[in-house]
């Protein structure tokens, strides 16, 4: 179905979601005691996606997939997604806002989310680059002096980092969500802005699980935000697929 929207609505709110969509492969370094994570890919590199076609002209793609099968990387389906909030700059109700966005997620795709508190950690950017364990998701909220990739009307960024799990495998082990602070500053005085702002979340979030864009106004993962604030049916297939990988 078409939703046509306004130029003044659209230009209105206009505000893109991740036009940069972050996808890092991390790897164990084979000169290291293999503790050493290292980035493989630079931030803000695009993969190319494969729009995958239901036939009902609900559409979904993959953020990546994996080099040999082709099947979309995933995380462990059977391990929680980790994630801390960095509450400098957010809304006021930003804890509901995240569990609501999260909910949204974990129902579409079965996969389950464990929040572990707040934090002060502001690496967005170089998130794959740590050493030592594993860090969980952070989600925060930004400007673009600080993150560039936030510049222009650009709401939020998301993205997951991938390490290898096996010579032609790789799974999902950690991620990022940053959020434009003016934008949800400036949406939250709109009367439909706490929804529009869910919806920035839940389309970031589901860059985190694995979805990359589609070129369809009836899906939340058109890479602009539209008046649609609730997952299409193409997102939720996709997300379904997601939520079926393998079990580590
Ligand atoms: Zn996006």
């Amino acid at each position: 179905m078409s939703r046509p929207v306004s130029h003044r609505a659209r230009t209105r709110t206009s505000f893109l979601l991740a036009t940069v969509l972050t996808v890092l492969v991390v790897t164990f370094n084979p000169l290291s005691s293999g503790k050493h994570l290292r980035s493989m890919l630079g931030i803000g590199q695009d993969l190319t996606f494969t729009i995958t076609d239901n036939g009902a002209g609900a559409g979904y793609t993959f953020a990546a997939t994996q080099p040999r099968s082709g099947e979309p990387v995933t995380w462990d389906r059977c391990a929680e997604i980790r994630y801390v909030v960095n509450p400098e700059g957010a809304p006021a109700d930003q804890r509901r806002l995240l569990a609501d966005a999260v909910a949204d997620i974990e129902g579409a795709s079965g996969l389950e989310f464990r929040y572990d508190g707040t934090t002060t950690a502001r690496d967005f950017r170089d998130r794959a680059s740590l050493f030592g364990p594993v860090p969980p998701v952070l989600v925060g909220w930004a400007t673009p002096d600080e993150v560039p990739e936030l510049a222009g009307e650009v709401a939020g960024v998301g993205g997951a980092e991938a390490a290898r799990t096996g010579p032609d495998e790789l799974a999902y082990v950690t991620g990022m969500v940053v959020l434009d602070r003016d934008a949800f500053a400036a949406l939250a005085e709109r009367p439909d802005g706490a929804d529009l702002q869910r919806a920035v979340i839940v389309h970031e979030l589901a860059h985190v699980v694995g979805l990359g864009h589609v070129d369809d106004t009836g899906e939340l993962m058109y890479p602009e935000t539209t008046r649609r604030t609730e997952l299409g049916p193409g997102d939720r297939t996709g997300l379904d697929i997601l939520g079926q990988g393998p079990c580590r």
